[in-house]
């Protein structure tokens, strides 16, 4: 299956779940490509898509160059060691994946003052995974609390990678999870960044804003 026709019937999966959650639209593909080389993110780009999302910084850095001629929002999705910061916060329009207030005064700090602010989200770990990043659920509002005084930082939402589950419900469950604490925590953020290839009608029908899409648009990974 080629690229486009993967994106015909990722955007068709995206529309039947809005349908089936009453919503009208508000969801964003961000394409991931880690281990996909540079030729496919250019098609995917040429069929329209305008958002990318990177875990690795070397790999990044090499696809920026690589597609430096394209107008892509890129977004940082991978964890963030602390001597990597400088060089995100120059790279990168947005980063999903801050989970301690460490790396939020770095990427503030380090934030170019000829760029915007730099958008984030917080990643939360929704599970409770030893072997996942993201802040505890119960540790989120400091951490934004935080955030909203870095004036180099846009605070946007939040994100999650959930634990693994393979029907709908049990999806739901956790991404059911981030939707409760973005409400209950008040602020005024236009973003929820969850869902997967898997599990992408599970988080649309919990209010996902951008649908994170690796396989399911670019087939399996190269390693
Ligand atoms: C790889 C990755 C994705 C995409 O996963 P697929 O299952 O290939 O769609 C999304 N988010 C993060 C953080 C990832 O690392």
């Amino acid at each position: 299956m080629n690229i486009q026709t993967r994106l015909q019937s990722l955007q068709q999966r995206i529309r039947s779940a809005l349908d089936r959650a009453n919503r009208k639209g508000g969801v964003a593909i961000l394409a991931v490509g880690k281990s996909q080389p540079p030729p496919k993110l250019l098609r995917a780009y040429q069929l329209g898509l305008k958002h990318f999302g990177e875990n690795y910084l070397q790999e990044a850095l090499a696809k920026q160059a690589a597609l430096g001629h394209c107008e892509i929002i890129w977004h940082f999705i991978g964890p963030v060691q602390s001597n990597k910061t400088r060089v995100i916060a120059a790279h990168f329009d947005w980063v999903h994946s801050v989970d301690r207030l460490k790396i939020a005064q770095r990427l503030n700090d380090q934030r170019p003052t000829w760029r915007p602010p730099l958008n984030v989200c917080i990643q939360v770990n929704v599970g409770g995974e030893a072997s996942k990043a993201g802040i505890a659920l119960k540790q989120a509002d400091e951490l934004a609390q935080a955030i909203q005084g870095l004036p180099r930082l846009r605070l946007r939402g939040l994100m999650t990678i959930p634990p693994p589950a393979s029907d709908f419900e049990n999806q739901r469950k956790y991404l059911r999870q981030l939707r409760e604490l973005k409400a209950s925590l008040g602020y005024d953020w236009d973003t929820l960044s969850m869902g997967m290839s898997r599990d992408l009608e599970a988080a649309i029908t919990e209010g996902a804003t951008i649908v994170r899409i690796g396989t399911a648009l670019f087939g399996e990974r190269e390693n």
